[in-house]
């Protein structure tokens, strides 16, 4: 039959796609000319760059180049096969071997990424008898992994600690197994998960702790060893996820615990059973990677430097930067609270003709009515750069009445 004759079975995404070109969230994918750095080029245009999880400026680092080249040289472009197969190759062991010692921990799995990681793991170690008691912020990837586990899922309210035990006491005399579980920074307000407090529900009601730290990873702790650092609860987290793709600068996820729990995940979990390994350069880039954090702290410093310093001046000028309607921000993401998802959007386009590259969420990925733009600070801005996107942030913003 020709082409021309057959309607289109999937024209009815077009009505999905008006709807959102109408709300005025719909978006373009913003394409990056050069290096992901704190001054670079999307679209053709000069930018400062708020919207970056390259935290610590990994992403450019000369050693990690290096390494990734190298490892290339010598061991090619890919592992071949899926890490149960043929795919694991000895800079896979010797990354997770590094992990785990670098988190104090038995043993660690890398995954293809942080999403991979929290929904292979949710869904490999519950089933359909246990419930996942998860908080309501939490990152999709638990989401998912928490359906596709088909636990029951008991949402707490966000960081409420009577809440989270309420869900646990209503399920205790069930037999299905417990999994408390949370952010350990939360990706869309900055806040910090109330991790102590959670230690000691699962405690008291026998529940596994799991943690997702992919915005705490080489950010919060010793070294950015993450939240089970930061509040020192070391031990009392059963599942410590990370990230590699974020402040280590590369690509993949981890997950940090036993022995024990780290042999069923390599036998159970789906991604790392079904889905190719990293390349090489991927892991000899991570390996190097948390050979920075161990030795150039000073990035982690200057990140909070900027954070302290960013966080202050964009609360002077008024901006609604978290704590009246959501949770206020404690770590280098600050978003920037303006309501209206149309606004939002309008917004984030006003500043990136200015030359501020900020990222503008709306709903789903945040409630209605609390739209915003997110910042997020890097150890690489310089002052001058903070300066100048101070300065665009507050022209846009009294021009578009956003700030009286
Ligand atoms: C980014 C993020 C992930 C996913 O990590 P990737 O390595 O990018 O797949 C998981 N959880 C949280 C909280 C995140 O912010």
């Amino acid at each position: 039959m020709p082409a021309a004759t057959r309607t289109d079975p999937l024209s009815f995404l077009s009505d999905q796609l008006n709807d959102l070109k109408s709300k005025g969230t719909h978006f373009r994918l913003r394409v990056l000319d050069d290096e992901q750095a704190p001054v670079c080029t999307f679209d053709g245009k000069k930018v400062i760059n708020l919207a970056s999880n390259n935290y610590l400026g990994l992403t450019t680092h000369p050693r990690l180049r290096e390494a990734a080249l190298d490892a290339t040289r010598k061991y090619g472009v890919g592992s071949g096969a899926v890490r149960t197969i043929a795919g694991t190759m000895k800079i896979h062991m010797e990354l997770e071997e590094k992990i785990a010692r670098f988190k104090n921990v038995e043993a660690c799995v890398v995954f293809q990424s942080g999403f991979t990681a929290n929904a292979g793991t949710v869904s490999a170690i519950l089933g359909k008898e246990d419930f996942i008691i998860s908080d309501q912020l939490n990152h999709a990837s638990i989401i998912d992994g928490a359906r596709l586990s088909r636990a029951k899922i008991l949402v707490f309210e966000h960081k409420n600690i009577a809440d989270a035990e309420a869900k646990l006491a209503s399920v205790k005399d069930q037999p299905g197994r417990k999994l408390l579980i949370t952010d350990g920074v939360f990706s869309m307000d900055g806040d910090i998960g109330a991790i102590p407090a959670l230690c000691d529900l699962a405690e008291k009601y026998g529940a596994v702790t799991m943690v997702d730290d992919a915005h705490a990873s080489g950010v919060l702790g010793r070294n950015g060893r993450g939240t089970i650092d930061h509040f020192n609860v070391h031990g009392r987290v059963d599942i410590q996820v990370g990230t590699l793709s974020k402040a280590i600068g590369a690509l993949g996820g981890y997950v940090c615990g036993t022995r024990e729990l780290i042999d069923f995940l390599y036998q159970r979990a789906r991604p790392f059973l079904f889905s190719t390994s990293h390349p090489p350069s991927v892991a000899a880039t991570c390996i190097a990677a948390f050979e920075v954090l161990e030795q150039e702290p000073e990035r982690i410093d200057k990140l909070w430097e900027n954070t302290r310093f960013f966080k202050k001046e964009l609360g002077l000028l008024g901006f609604d930067i978290g704590g009246r309607n959501t949770p206020a921000s404690e770590t280098p993401i600050t978003p920037i609270i303006i309501g209206d998802g149309k606004l939002t959007m309008d917004f984030s386009r006003e500043l990136f003709q200015e030359g501020v590259f900020a990222t503008g969420i709306a709903y789903p990925t945040v409630p209605e009515g609390k739209a915003r733009i997110r910042t997020i600070m890097t150890a690489t801005h310089t002052k001058e750069e903070l300066e100048q996107a101070l300065e665009v942030l507050e022209n846009v913003g009294r021009r578009m009445a956003i700030l009286g």
